[in-house]
């Protein structure tokens, strides 16, 4: 089995035979390029572990492919051993300064080159071994965030991140003298499906409601389970008058579904209440939530399956 494809870019074709042949009796894979722009072309289309570079080519400059492949990123993870007659100290440092790995100045040693080749191919893989860790950590933490913000049995928004959503877009909407609605959602008799087909039919009903609400979200910016059956969306931009043709969509869409877990002839429907700004007297997302919540209350006690509305003014009236 080959130790590694090593990529010797070359023109010299007395040297590259030689190499070449040391290379390979020490089992690596070796591909042949004789100019800088054949190589650096197949370092970025060819699987390749190392890149021996000689520093003068016909067509660029070593220093000039090193910091292409160091530069690109489908390359500079791969280690570069600069080969060169010149000698010189600056020679040295400044290939080691544009990202080569290693220097090796000719002639050199078959056993010396080898050496240094298996040191450069050591680091790169514990190199890769570490990317693949961090790869994986970060995988993780984003899929610890992710479930952080969602409602396991909806996929939606949870209330948590809701309630940092609403703070955002009240604050902007406040600040901005935008409009804002708020829609809150509850499903009619919720508790008779449970109660009739049981709660693992409810569960998936509310996953098909969930789905629902994400069919339709052309102006809902935000869609989050707030509660058991009580869903929650805010619709930026939009006015709470403005917001009823969405929410009738809503209504329709649910009452028109066929449920999986339901009989084909089972109807659910569900109750709206809405409230938003321009308001005086919503002052807080609080108010907010509170002036939906009694629309909500209103839609149940006119009979269901409606929409209703609730401004601050007549919240407050409700108090008295
Ligand atoms: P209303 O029209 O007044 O809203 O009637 P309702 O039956 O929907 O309301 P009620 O508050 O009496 O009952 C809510 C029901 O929702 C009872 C509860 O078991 C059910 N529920 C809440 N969360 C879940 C859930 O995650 N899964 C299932 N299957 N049911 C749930
Ligand atoms: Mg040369
Ligand atoms: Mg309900
Ligand atoms: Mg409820």
């Amino acid at each position: 089995m080959s130790k590694g494809r090593i990529l010797f870019i070359e023109d010299n074709p007395l040297q590259a035979k030689q190499t070449r042949t040391a290379l390979e009796s020490a089992d690596y894979e070796v591909i042949l390029a004789e100019n800088g722009g054949a190589g650096f072309k197949l370092a970025k289309t060819q699987p390749v572990d190392l890149v021996l570079l000689d520093m003068v080519l016909p067509d660029f400059s070593g220093e000039q492919i090193c910091q292409w492949l160091k530069r690109d990123e489908t390359t500079q993870s791969i280690p570069v051993i600069m080969l060169t007659a010149k000698g010189s100290v600056e020679d040295k440092v400044a290939g080691l300064q544009i990202g080569a790995d290693d220097y090796v100045p000719k002639p050199f040693s078959d056993l010396e080159l080898l050496a240094r080749i298996q040191v450069c191919l050591r680091i790169k893989m514990r190199e890769d071994e570490l990317r693949g860790v961090r790869n994986q950590l970060e995988n993780q933490l984003k899929d610890v965030e992710q479930k952080a913000i969602t409602d396991s049995g909806t996929g939606l928004f949870n209330r948590r991140h809701f309630n940092e959503l609403l703070d955002k877009e009240f604050s902007r909407a406040k600040r901005f003298n935008e409009p804002l609605s708020c829609l809150m959602l509850d499903l009619d008799h919720f508790k008779d499906v449970n109660d009739t087909f049981g709660h693992p039919a409810g569960d998936s009903v509310l996953s098909e409601i969930a789905t629902l609400l994400q069919q339709d979200i052309r102006m809902i910016e935000v869609a989050a389970r707030y509660g058991g059956e009580e869903f929650v969306l805010l619709l930026p931009k939009t006015q709470p008058k403005e917001a009823v043709k969405p929410a009738t969509r809503l209504l329709e869409s649910i009452a028109t579904h066929h449920f999986k877990g339901l009989p084909a002839d089972r109807v659910l429907t569900v109750s709206i209440g809405v409230s938003g700004l321009p308001d005086p007297l919503i002052a807080t997302k609080e108010d907010l939530i509170r002036c939906a919540d009694f629309a909500l209350y209103k839609a149940k006690r006119a009979g269901r399956n409606r929409i209703e509305l609730c401004d601050g003014a007549e919240l407050a009236k409700s108090r008295l």
